[in-house]
């Protein structure tokens, strides 16, 4: 099996255009026509977890946070960036962040915390515009439907729990084909009139290339009229943030205690108490504080995130309780998430979760 493929496989779950504009998510360092030894799963990819992986014999290291961000002008081995990817370099081993754009699928890091946490009825907590686009085409009658089953089998047609999503409506459609067409109803320069069905679906914007294929290969007309619309809709399967109900609700003390013990912290820094019991919480993995008022105006009683400053904590301004439980805690189940992905799918594959600890924050 060739990199190639798992990064797709991956790329399926979490496309690159779902991550954000300032990250560096994709193929970092390595071939991806290389034979796959085995992969590593790793939160980050540091020197560390490159020896990890060469003493597993794994030559791919599939990391949360991606080792280059910055850019990188020069690899001299200064600092452990460049150490990192020199020595990945040297053992040919291929290093693949999934970073902002597992953070933003509605089954990324998010809902690997709220599975943790045991949250209910799950949903994006801000999701995004500008991600859904409408096809709009025009079909004979006759041959509606299976246009529209090659539309929905490449991805088209999927709002939340509902699949199959579209509208059709019976119309009139003209044309008149030259002498050199090759028309599938009427004859060359001869006006045509026929029953078609305005047909409609929706599909998430990266899938643009493999919906319009699979409708122009189900299409029985030789030049297929059709519109392509961006939505500003919010799709509500990719964005930032989640937030569910506990199945019950508890005291506040108590759900502290309940975090700790299922996000496996042994610390946490959170603002007052309100003196209520906890039923909604919004959770983010990393930094989540530009999401605070989201998660205060979804009415989520508790905020389960990480890297908050002193200044930020007063945000929460008694309409919420901050949780602070770090960063690496929060997104270390990242690598879970992963494996339960690969493991599904790629059954003869050699996948390894990392054993390093990586996080650079110790409490004492
Ligand atoms: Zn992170």
């Amino acid at each position: 099996m060739k990199i190639r493929e798992i990064t797709q496989y991956l790329e399926n779950i979490a496309p690159l255009s779902y991550q954000e504009s300032y990250d560096n998510a994709g193929l970092l360092t390595g071939n991806p026509q290389d034979e796959v030894t085995g992969v590593l799963l790793a939160l980050d990819c540091i020197e560390a977890v490159i020896a990890e992986a060469i003493s597993k014999k794994c030559n791919l290291i599939i990391a949360h946070h991606p080792i280059i961000f910055g850019g990188l002008k020069k690899l001299t081995g200064r600092n452990y960036v460049e150490r990192t990817v020199i020595k990945a370099i040297k053992n040919d081993i291929a290093i693949y962040a999934i970073h902002t754009n597992l953070d933003n699928v509605f089954n990324g890091v998010n809902a690997k915390i709220a599975t943790k946490i045991g949250l209910e009825n799950t949903k994006i907590l801000l999701p995004k515009r500008n991600q859904l686009k409408k096809l709009t085409t025009f079909v004979p009658l006759p041959d509606s439907e299976k246009v529209l089953d090659a539309m929905m089998k490449a991805g088209a047609g999927n709002i939340g729990n509902y699949s199959n999503c579209s509208f059709s409506i019976m119309g009139e459609g003209t044309f008149q084909p030259n002498r050199k067409a090759n028309p599938y109803i009427g004859a060359s320069e001869n006006l045509e009139k026929v029953q078609e069905m305005r047909v409609e679906v929706i599909f998430p914007a990266h899938l643009e290339g493999s919906v319009i294929s699979a409708m122009k290969k189900a299409h029985p007309y030789e030049e297929v009229a059709h519109y392509i619309h961006l939505l500003e809709n919010e799709n509500q399967e990719v964005g930032s943030g989640m937030v569910g109900n506990l199945p019950a609700s508890m005291p506040e003390i108590d759900f502290l205690a309940h975090i700790k013990a299922n996000m496996e912290v042994s610390c946490i820094r959170h603002t007052s108490f309100l003196g209520k019991n906890v039923k909604k919480v919004a959770v983010c993995g990393g930094a989540g504080g530009f999401l605070l008022r989201h998660a205060i105006s979804a009415g989520a009683d508790f905020f389960i995130t990480s890297d908050y400053k002193y200044h930020e904590f007063f945000d929460a301004d008694r309409q919420i309780v901050i949780a602070d439980i770090g960063h690496y805690e929060s997104e270390q189940f990242t690598k879970n998430l992963l494996a339960e992905y690969l493991e599904k799918d790629f059954k003869t594959l050699k996948i390894n979760i990392s054993e390093v600890n990586t996080n650079p924050v110790n409490y004492f």
